[in-house]
């Protein structure tokens, strides 16, 4: 058996060895099964944040815990809405109470060292309650020592980058930035297989108004969901992207755990 990082694919023996031995970090991948437009697949999210986890676990000597596929719904002004077959939402408190859990259990494992690494933008403040509520209840029960991080791996991205990323397209900010340059690059560059560049259409893209409808209103989502064009997106671009995000997850963790 070859040396993973993936707690999937470690043995039980193994796994308890290497927090035991090494206090491994935990890394725990939370995404979202949500459609991507006609070119990405529905579990963008959760692929993104798994290869994020898996390459800062390489880098740090932790282990990605099984990742949390599904997350909070889709926002209509930041994901598109859940009005295309596959998006499949969590209510906030279950979400809450999913990682909530996980992290316990983790915790529960011999774990102290733990890190919650988010693909998906709405998941932010649900996280941040699981996290919370987890640490207390530990310390409720007499456990002080565990401490989580959490973050959005996208939380930061340097001026040069955005600049180098959007030379052909204007920045449409980051809360648009849903199916389109980013995420295509990304998936470019970790998951080729898995994009087609021939299925973005043209189409008009969408223009919020500056608040949301209960129900949501779907006329103002463009047909495909995405917020805006990932055509311009190139493998280089998601490899610039990509190794900046891995190396600030890895340098967060070193920072905190090391
Ligand atoms: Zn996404």
């Amino acid at each position: 058996m070859t040396a993973s990082v993936m707690m999937s694919e470690l043995s039980w023996d193994e796994y308890q060895r290497r927090i035991k031995e090494e206090d491994a970090i935990l890394l725990l991948p939370v995404g979202a099964v949500e459609q991507h437009g006609y070119h990405l697949p529905l579990g963008t999210d959760w692929m993104v944040a798994t290869y994020m986890a898996r390459r800062a676990a390489e880098n740090v000597g932790g282990i990605v815990a099984a990742p949390i596929a599904y997350g909070y719904r889709s926002q209509i002004r930041t994901g598109g809405g859940p009005y295309r077959g596959g998006t499949t939402n969590l209510d906030g408190m279950t979400l809450i109470n999913l990682v909530k859990d996980v992290l316990k259990e983790l915790v529960r494992h011999g774990a102290r060292k733990l890190a919650v690494i988010d693909g998906h933008f709405e998941n932010r403040f649900y996280l941040d309650e699981a996290c919370f509520l987890a640490v207390r209840e530990l310390e409720y029960a007499g456990i002080t020592d565990a401490k989580i991080l959490k973050m959005l791996y996208a939380e930061r991205i340097k001026p040069e980058t955005i600049k180098a990323v959007y030379a052909k397209a204007p920045f449409p900010g980051l809360e648009l930035e849903h199916g389109g340059i980013l995420e295509t690059a990304m998936m470019l560059y970790c998951h080729p297989e898995h994009v087609d560049m021939s299925k973005i259409p043209d189409e008009e893209l969408p223009k919020f108004p500056p608040y949301d409808l209960f129900p949501g209103n779907n006329d103002w989502v463009s047909p495909s969901g995405c917020l805006s064009s990932g055509k311009v997106a190139t493998v280089e671009i998601g490899k610039l992207l990509v190794e900046e995000f891995v190396s600030v997850v890895s340098a967060s963790l070193k920072k905190e755990f090391r």
